[in-house]
């Protein structure tokens, strides 16, 4: 069934006035729950009653058959894209339950840049807020000669740029940001898939603990080393170029002085080292390495994988002092195998789709790795808005169809690492796509072409 063109309108529908924002203090979260429309003083000060509550009863009877109608989706993963994607569906009223096999999310330390063209997904998904409460806005996107400090290139972030922030944060913060508006209850833990079957009809979940689930569709959210993957794409290995990431997450009172309030890349021959604040009051400093590693290195969940900072040290001790100064302040450190895949020849099978990692892995060079994951949980939503059953599997393509050349030109140059290094080519087809008014009948923008106007 050919799939209807349907967009995700600029309102967010949490914040339609059939949605009150419980606030669940003693878990620091907001959720919202539908709340049925009656005569009274609305939060505006008016009073409804007559056609205004006709209105109010319509829509609330149209969302409740949509979502009778909805398809129910399994999404395994509860990362940064699998949790985008229970925001972004929930908002097109589909039902969705998330399996992660983590047991419990932590706080592992490191950060995340948010760049404006996921931050007005996040905008939609209504975090936006949350996150400007923590997040540091950072002045520019500065890249720097990694030992004379020499401007390579420098791109000043201000909001009105690309129409929304520039954030630098703690993942934590934005994970949890993510999670405050999809309820626990939808959330399973401790759920490690291991298999999936469909024949035509409704999907089943196996899962590590003997317990299994049904779904309408499945979303494969499940990052780099996916299983749903390797289920329905085939068995490889990610490619290792040899190269790790150090990053450690610290308290910026431990460094003498400041660092510059941009987002610094200081590029070296071989190695760069990107660091920046996480905090809006500056408390936290963050960095993030790229360095030739001996010997094959890779660790599969490794994000507690401990560096040897003496090591982290001595591989920038020919960099700029501001380098060096936060690197001697680091009390230590991390380390990760810097992964990535080539294109998959499809994303999806039957109503199992890949989003994120799982389906467009890159190395983290361009700090694009999770905005695409949360860019393809705003357009897959887009392209489910109101589709039945069967239609999901032309809602997959047509997601696809309109993801996958923009992911793949992110992901060579990303592997590249030639990003920003230099020139003055337009990064607007990056930073200024608006995965919730683009038109999804058509690739989304790659190098080259400007960020398309919002659909009417
Ligand atoms: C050093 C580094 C720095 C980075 N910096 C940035 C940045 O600044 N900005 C940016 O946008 N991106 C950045 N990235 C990329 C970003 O971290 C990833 O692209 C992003 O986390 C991908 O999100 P995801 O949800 O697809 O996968 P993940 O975040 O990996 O989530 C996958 C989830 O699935 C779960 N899972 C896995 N297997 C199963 C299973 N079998 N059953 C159930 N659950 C399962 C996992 O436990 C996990 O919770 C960086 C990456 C690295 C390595």
């Amino acid at each position: 069934m050919q799939a209807r063109r349907l967009s995700v309108p600029r309102t967010n529908p949490l914040r339609s006035p059939l949605f009150t924002p419980i606030n669940f203090s003693a878990m620091g979260e907001t959720r919202s729950r539908p709340r049925a429309a009656r005569p009274g003083p609305a939060r505006d000060g008016s009073y409804c009653t007559g056609r205004c509550l006709l209105d109010k009863v319509g829509k609330a009877v149209q969302q409740e058959e949509k979502a009778m109608g909805a398809p129910k989706i399994a999404i395994v993963g509860a990362g940064m894209g699998g949790m985008a994607a229970a925001g972004t569906l929930r908002q097109a009223g589909i039902e969705v339950e998330v399996y992660e096999q983590a047991p419990l999310f932590g706080r592992i330390g490191a950060g995340i840049q948010m760049l404006p063209n996921s931050m007005k997904v996040l905008r939609g998904i209504g975090v936006e807020a949350m996150l400007r409460e923590r997040a540091f806005a950072p002045y520019s996107h500065l890249n720097r000669v990694g030992d004379t400090g020499e401007i390579k290139r420098e791109l000043p972030m201000p909001e009105s740029l690309y129409g929304a922030p520039f954030l630098c944060m703690h993942r934590a913060d934005l994970h949890e940001a993510l999670s405050s508006v999809v309820p626990s209850e939808v959330i399973h833990l401790n759920k490690k898939l291991t298999g999936v079957e469909q024949n035509g009809g409704p999907v089943s979940l196996f899962f590590a603990d003997g317990t299994t689930a049904q779904a309408d569709a499945v979303i494969g959210a499940d990052g780099v080393h996916s299983r749903i993957r390797e289920i329905i794409i085939g068995a490889d290995q990610p490619i290792h170029r040899g190269r790790i990431a150090y990053r450690a997450v610290f308290d910026s009172g431990l460094m003498p002085r400041e660092i510059a309030p941009s987002r610094t890349k200081w590029w070296g021959e071989d190695r760069h080292i990107v660091i920046y604040y996480t905090r809006k009051d500056r408390s936290e400093v963050y960095f993030v390495t790229s360095v030739p590693e001996p010997g094959d290195w890779i660790a599969k969940e490794s994000w507690s994988a401990k560096g040897d900072v003496r090591e982290l040290r001595a591989a920038y001790a020919g960099f700029h002092p501001e380098v060096r100064m936060v690197l001697d302040a680091c009390p230590d450190c991390h380390k990760w195998a810097i992964l990535e895949r080539d294109p998959l020849p499809s994303w999806s099978q039957g109503r199992i789709v890949l989003i994120g990692d799982a389906c467009h892995p890159m190395t983290p060079y361009m700090a694009q790795g999770a905005a695409q994951a949360i860019e393809d949980a705003a357009v897959l939503a887009r392209c489910l808005n109101g589709v039945s059953i069967d239609g999901i599997e032309a809602a997959f393509k047509r997601f696809e169809a309109h993801r996958k050349p923009r992911t793949s030109r992110i992901q060579a140059i990303s592997s590249a690492n030639t990003w920003m290094s230099g020139g003055d080519d337009d990064p607007s087809w990056l930073y200024g796509y608006d995965a919730w008014n683009v038109p999804l009948d058509q690739p989304a923008p790659t190098p080259g072409a400007a960020a398309r106007p919002a659909a009417a």
